[in-house]
């Protein structure tokens, strides 16, 4: 069990910088990560490496603009074969990892040896956006400081860090220099302020609350905080998003499980939902114009 923390937490919560074109993002989780790990047997560190995807995903959801999901994937020939953390617009999160070697190192690079990560912005309508980095980093959070300079010309720092009671993370980020009368001043606000931030240690950012971590690091600056927003375990999973699943697995093993059982289930594998269909439902996922629809 762990202890409970006398304060707000599975939140993300937005900042910025007066007087800078410097932003910020901090997330502390522990309900909405217990409830992504209670579903699986994960050895500890990668319980580790799943709070921090989780925490990055947080972190990096607050950027979507409109009703969408933002996933952080990663396919590696290390000890995890892939990772995936999903966070919507509405911070909803859900994650899983498949475990290649049970007992795994604690190094980055092994977990994730040479593996890639896609970084994919999904829109509830509309095309969806994805970007993809080597994970030639020594921590998610370096791979991710990578992946924002090279695809989008931002500087970003990230801290993340989990120990498999909570997961926390914080993002700061230059947002794009208007003109070139003020890239110096921001050059040097931004060198100020990562230097102040390089202080923030994994024991703070898993045990005290950020306002008190922002005072912390930040008391010479002015901060402005924005409302915090509240993140939960919730699986966007569905009959539908099944029925697509079970029409890739294809007509002929389809009915050859339909002749062996009479029935086929898939199951979820966030949130362990099962979904069971008889030969009736199959029929029609595989009629040209069945009643499910995608
Ligand atoms: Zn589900």
């Amino acid at each position: 069990m762990y202890a409970d923390i006398p304060f707000h937490q599975d939140i993300v919560r937005h900042f910025i910088f007066d007087n800078t074109a410097i932003r910020g993002e901090w997330t502390l989780l522990q309900q909405s990560y217990q409830d992504v790990l209670k579903r699986h047997n994960y050895p500890s560190a990668i319980q580790n490496i799943l709070g921090e995807f989780i925490a990055a995903a947080c972190l990096l959801s607050t950027t979507i603009k409109f009703d969408g999901t933002l996933s952080i994937q990663a396919k590696s020939e290390g000890d995890v074969s892939l990772v995936i953390a999903e966070c919507t617009s509405q911070q909803k999160i859900r994650a899983i990892a498949h475990v290649a070697n049970p007992t795994p190192s604690n190094r980055f690079q092994d977990i994730l040896k040479d593996g890639h990560m896609a970084i994919t912005i999904t829109p509830a309508t509309g095309e969806r956006y994805q970007g993809i980095v080597p994970l030639e980093g020594d921590s998610l959070a370096a791979c991710l400081e990578l992946y924002f300079y090279q695809s989008e010309q931002l500087n970003t720092k990230l801290w993340l860090s989990a120990n498999g009671d909570r997961a926390a993370g914080m993002l700061l980020q230059a947002l794009p220099k208007e003109t070139a009368t003020f890239a110096a001043e921001e050059d040097e606000n931004w060198n100020r302020i990562i230097e102040l931030a390089k202080t923030l240690s994994t024991h703070e950012m898993l045990n005290l609350d950020h306002e008190t971590v922002l005072h912390r690091l930040f008391h010479e600056e002015q901060v402005r905080l924005f409302e915090a927003k509240d993140v939960n375990f919730h699986c966007q999973c569905s009959v539908e998003r099944t029925a697509q699943a079970l029409r890739s697995l294809g007509i002929d093993d389809a009915n050859k499980i339909l002749a062996k059982k009479g029935f086929i289930t898939i199951d979820c594998q966030f949130c362990g939902h099962r979904y069971r269909f008889n030969k009736n439902q199959v029929d029609d996922i595989f009629a040209p114009k069945g009643p499910i629809h995608h």
